[in-house]
């Protein structure tokens, strides 16, 4: 194996004692305490799981933490007017709803619900479009995590070649925006791009977030990439009955033989998603309060 392994779990931990450090000087500067508030729709149990990580790193870093929760059958109108009361609390400085929520609901209505400057989840037409005009937003969450661990493993990325596969609203397309504002040359891959191992093996700079276990295989990679591989499918283990394994886009040991720089899974971009959800909400409590944003911990 030839390629540094980016170790995302060490790179989020150092992430969450840099927020937990702005949390203590906003406190003890200015007694405020930044608060994110989660919304639980139903009790879908894979949402149970990510609720409850949230909450603890919250707390963790010294946050305050709002949990919602709102029966599985609950209105637009009643989950709506929840979301109005969290936009107009001053001690929330970030609201995100957990997805997927139940079928009368619409998550594109309920992310528009949200005011923008809380929207740390950066999925709102409006943060989209700040983020599409060089503006300052915020930004979807494990696309500012790609981010901040490419800016530690490569640097200055000008120039450089970047592939994305994957064009979701959630990921491929900020990703994109993200790597062209580090002025590199861009290409945003999908499920109808023409020889896509060709196209891959054009980038310095890899971006998998498809969703199908290890398609990227070692030919797709140019020697010495920096690959980050945002998949995660989840099987069965093959060597523990009941229990089950992740893998990612990438066929990580044979492309991990030719890349620079790789992400496992897990262990890689996943543990940045709620460090940046973290970072999302001081930014948006420093920014509703006048202050300066947190250096190194936005776009
Ligand atoms: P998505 O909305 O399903 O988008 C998948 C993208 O992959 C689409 O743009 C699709 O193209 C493209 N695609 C599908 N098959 C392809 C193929 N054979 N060749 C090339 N492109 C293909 O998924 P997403 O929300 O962006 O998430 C992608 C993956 O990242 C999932 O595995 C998800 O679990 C993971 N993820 C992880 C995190 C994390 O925290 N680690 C966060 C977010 C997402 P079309 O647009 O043409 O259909």
């Amino acid at each position: 194996m030839s390629a540094t392994i980016i170790d995302g779990k060490a790179f989020a931990a150092r992430i969450r004692g840099e927020v937990a450090q702005h949390v203590t000087r906003l406190k003890d500067e200015h007694s405020i305490t930044p608060g994110l508030a989660v919304v639980l729709v139903g009790e879908d149990p894979a949402s149970e799981v990510y609720v409850a990580a949230k909450h603890k790193q919250t707390v963790e870093v010294g946050m305050a933490s709002f949990e919602r929760r709102l029966p599985a059958d609950v209105s637009e109108e009643a989950l709506f007017a929840l979301i109005d009361e969290l936009n107009a609390d001053p001690n929330v400085h970030g609201i995100l709803c957990q997805f997927p929520v139940p079928d009368q609901l619409d998550e594109r209505r309920v992310v528009a619900r949200i005011d923008p400057a809380k929207d740390v989840d950066g999925l709102s037409v409006v943060n989209a479009g700040l983020l599409a005009s060089g503006e300052k937003g915020l930004v979807s969450c494990t696309p500012l995590g790609c981010l901040m661990l490419l800016r530690d493993q490569v640097g200055n990325m000008s120039g450089k070649e970047a592939v994305v596969i994957g064009r979701s609203n959630l990921f491929g397309k900020p990703m994109g925006q993200l790597l062209l504002q580090e002025n590199c040359t861009v290409t945003i891959a999908h499920s109808r791009t023409q020889d896509l191992a060709a196209v891959c093996r054009r980038a310095d700079i890899l971006v998998a977030a498809v969703g199908r276990a290890e398609m990227v295989k070692s030919d797709w990679v140019k020697p010495g990439a920096t690959v980050i591989d945002v998949g995660i499918t989840r099987i069965p283990h093959p060597e523990k009955p009941g229990k089950s394994k992740l893998l990612g886009d990438v066929d990580f040991a044979s492309a991990a033989e030719v890349a620079g720089a790789i992400t496992p899974v897990p262990g890689g971009v996943g543990p940045m998603t709620i460090a940046c959800l973290l970072a999302n909400t001081l930014t948006a409590c420093c920014r509703a309060n006048g202050f300066d944003e947190p250096e190194g911990l936005t776009a």
